[in-house]
């Protein structure tokens, strides 16, 4: 388990005197560590990024995103730490990815008892909102008003980072839960979870959504009624059948 509490930044319209003060107050804190995340502008130099990792120590790697291309632009013992991506992030939306998956005897024991996307992070916006995820957008407070520490004793904020992936119905069939790095919004259906929003790998037909043959759980006969997952099997078995032999 991590012992160290992770936050993340996503840098959006808003002014440098919000951003200093933003950093002002991560470097006050208790957060362990920080990555930035900063919509691409090619009008702002890649050296006021490599100026603000030397500055704020807390700040571990930025992250530009919307970039016209994937770049690194620096990296610390082969670790980039200040790189580029085309992908473009947007708040309450969820990148689940084989290629964001860690694989790894920490990733495993940490997956095993806490739920690996949201366990000990945080994510604060450009006004110092804090929600327990990128993708999980339920505000639990603000850096500016409100104690971390205080925060972290919530059981609320808890709740979740406890939740594992053999919690949460579907994920708990997959393959991938134990290396899975999803952080996006769950909801409690008595004793187990489900996500609100359904993924995009189907572990029932082994197909990501946009891999040929991939359907997606209903049109697989896969549901949660009440708090019971229904898999009508002979369609499972018909659709297999079909994309594999
Ligand atoms: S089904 Fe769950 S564990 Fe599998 S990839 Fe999707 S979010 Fe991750």
């Amino acid at each position: 388990m991590r012992a160290h509490l992770g936050a993340f930044i996503v840098r959006g319209n808003y002014t440098e005197q919000t951003f200093l003060k933003l950093l002002d107050e991560i470097a006050k804190c208790s957060l362990y560590y920080v990555i930035l995340f900063i919509k691409y502008d090619k009008s702002i130099e890649e050296k006021v990024f490599f100026q603000c990792l030397i500055e704020n120590p807390k700040i571990k790697s930025i992250i530009l995103y919307g970039a016209p291309s994937d770049k690194i632009f620096a990296t610390i013992d082969e670790k980039p730490v200040i790189l580029a991506i085309k992908d473009y992030l947007e708040f309450g939306k969820t990148y689940i990815d084989i290629n964001y998956f860690r694989v790894g005897s920490n990733s495993f024991y940490e997956s095993l008892n806490y739920n690996y996307g949201l366990n000990q992070k945080l994510f604060i916006d450009s006004l110092g909102d804090i929600f327990l995820s990128f993708g999980f957008p339920i505000k639990i407070g603000n850096l500016f008003n409100d104690k971390i520490e205080e925060i972290l004793s919530n059981e609320k904020v808890k709740e979740f980072w406890k939740v594992t992936k053999d919690d949460v119905f579907i994920c708990d069939n997959c393959e991938y839960r134990y290396m899975c790095f999803d952080e996006g919004e769950l909801v409690r259906i008595n004793a187990k979870y489900k996500k609100k929003v359904e993924c995009p790998y189907n572990p029932f037909i082994s197909k990501w959504d946009y891999q040929e043959g991939y359907m997606n759980l209903n049109e697989c006969g896969i549901y949660i009624q009440n708090d019971k997952l229904v898999i009508d099997e002979n369609r499972l078995n018909h659709i297999n059948e079909e994309l594999y032999t």
